[in-house]
């Protein structure tokens, strides 16, 4: 089913947690909301599900408008981050107890219910736990029990929030990769609430990054990191450094170098802040004409598969970071307080 959130907004008192919010989800994709605590993610889940009310805008769902619906009818299936399960109840009653709260004339045989229950136990991987109790598995297998208790009622779409946020990062990767593989499976449309771009880039057919209640961009996970739409969602999406430069004719000066702009905000000179990534630095010994600068080694920092260093440029002070992988690393032979050359590319105005 397709989402479409028009112009939402909503505050608590005085203060204002979304404002003029929207959005669309097309039908069958996986879109992670992403943005730092606070940004009103959870609140923009919230008012899809019909847990709250907006004060203004609408929320339609495939076209139709949903937006005073119960949230009892708009059939979604919600997993939280803290969403524990019942502790009295095992596995199997857990997974159950949507289904077995219908109404009479909605409620399922106790036959259809058994079959649908093992049939999400394997789904989610954990067949043969149904008899056991909540404290018995592991919180990743518990946050699959959640996934697949939201499943039964066969929501039109799920909603998670931060549903792998608790878990070590080794379980929280595995789910990950379940999570992709599940929506693989379904096709169901799924929207789902993390604070770690990397989860979103990984998983997301769509990032829609939120700061401070506002949706500040919406795209694939490339467009969003390799063309932001401004400051924010730059910093936000990975490391940056950032530069005084001036601009002419589409080219940045830095001292005495000249180097390529991905794009300028407008024609002529101008003194401007430029923003690029670290893995975008280059690196040399030997001193480019025109197109390096000098900076020295401050600190390496070997990170498994890449290294960082801190740089300082020689000529301004302005201090940066470069990014290389290990074997680049090796073939020059880098060393702390040492002079390298830097050519910087993609770089941002
Ligand atoms: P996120 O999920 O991105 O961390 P939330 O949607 O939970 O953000 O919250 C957005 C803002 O709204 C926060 O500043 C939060 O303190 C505020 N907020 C959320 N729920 C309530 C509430 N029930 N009462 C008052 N303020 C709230
Ligand atoms: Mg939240």
């Amino acid at each position: 089913m397709s989402i479409e959130v028009v112009n939402i907004s909503k505050s608590y008192k005085n203060f204002m947690a979304l404002r003029d919010v929207s959005l669309q989800i097309p039908e069958g994709e996986l879109v992670a909301l992403l943005g730092p605590s606070g940004s009103g993610k959870t609140t923009l889940l919230r008012l899809i599900a019909g847990l709250e009310q907006p004060e203004q805008g609408s929320i339609l769902f495939n076209g139709e408008d949903n937006t005073d619906r119960d949230v009892r009818e708009r059939q979604v299936g919600f997993v939280f981050q803290h969403y524990a399960l019942f502790r009295h109840m095992n596995i199997f009653d857990n997974i159950a107890f949507g289904l077995t709260v219908r109404p009479r004339k909605t409620r399922p045989s106790k036959q259809e219910i058994q079959e649908k229950v093992h049939s999400l136990l394997k789904l989610v991987q954990l067949d043969g736990l149904a008899h056991r109790y909540p404290s018995q598995l592991s919180g990743g297998q518990r946050q699959r029990v959640a996934l697949a208790r939201a499943l039964a009622v066969e929501p039109k779409f799920l909603l998670l929030d931060e549903p792998f946020g608790a878990l070590d990062t080794k379980v929280r990767q595995e789910l990950r990769r379940w999570l992709r593989h599940l929506h693989g499976k379904l096709g169901l449309t799924i929207l789902f609430v993390t604070h770690d771009q990397e989860e979103a880039m990984e998983l997301a057919d769509q990032v829609v990054v939120m700061n401070e209640g506002r949706v500040e961009q919406v795209g694939p996970p490339e467009e969003i990191y390799n063309r932001p739409a401004n400051p924010f969602v730059y910093s936000f999406l990975g490391r940056v450094n950032l530069f005084q430069g001036r601009i002419r004719d589409g080219k940045v000066q830095l001292g005495e170098a000249e180097f390529e702009t991905q794009w300028t905000q407008k024609a002529g000179e101008y003194a401007a802040v430029g923003y690029m990534r670290p893995h975008d630095v280059e690196i040399s010994l030997t001193p480019k004409k025109g197109q390096s600068v000098p900076a020295q080694i401050r600190h390496i920092s070997l990170l498994g598969s890449i290294v960082r260093l801190d740089l300082r440029r020689l000529d301004t002070d302005e201090v940066f970071e470069a990014e290389l992988t290990r074997q680049r690393f090796a073939e020059l032979q880098l060393e702390e307080k040492g002079t390298v050359y830097v050519t910087l590319h993609n770089l941002s105005f």
